[in-house]
């Protein structure tokens, strides 16, 4: 047996699918953004290399700063793609397009919001390429 005989997880495809930022295997969240079920929605926990999600209580407060973020660059990239399209000055015409767009996309900003804290803004947490390795090629140690 190779030492590394796996391919290691790229980031982009992992960061999509909201795969665990540590071994990019074991998904983050139970169901899909748009799945309307009751109860939480993230794992506590990798199911694949058992890293803690919830890194401390109030952990998750961090995304809402991101959301934020992301909601503003979203509302500010409609309105101006809108102004560049009509060239109007009617508050109507991006009222209603800039509320439809962020209620259609706060499923996305809740998800993605707490990805990217996780993978880019929480230090300490990194890829680690041998936790990737499917559960039947770890090595166990006698
Ligand atoms: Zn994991």
């Amino acid at each position: 047996m190779k030492a590394f005989d796996h391919k290691p997880v790229k980031l982009l495809p992992a960061f999509i699918a909201c795969k665990c930022p540590r071994c990019r295997v074991g998904n983050i969240f139970r169901h899909g953004p748009y799945a309307l079920k009751a109860g939480k929605g993230l794992y506590e926990k990798c199911s694949h290399c058992n890293f803690i999600y919830e890194k401390e209580p109030g952990y998750f407060y961090g995304a809402m700063y991101v959301s934020f973020g992301l909601a503003v660059g979203e509302l500010i990239t409609i309105a101006v793609t809108i102004s560049i399209l009509t060239g109007s000055v009617d508050p109507w015409y991006y009222v209603i397009p800039m509320l439809t767009i962020v209620i259609v996309l706060a499923p996305l900003n809740y998800r993605y919001s707490k990805v990217i804290l996780m993978y880019f803004l929480t230090p300490g947490t990194r890829y680690l390429p041998e936790m990737s390795k499917s559960i039947s090629n770890v090595q166990t140690y006698k």
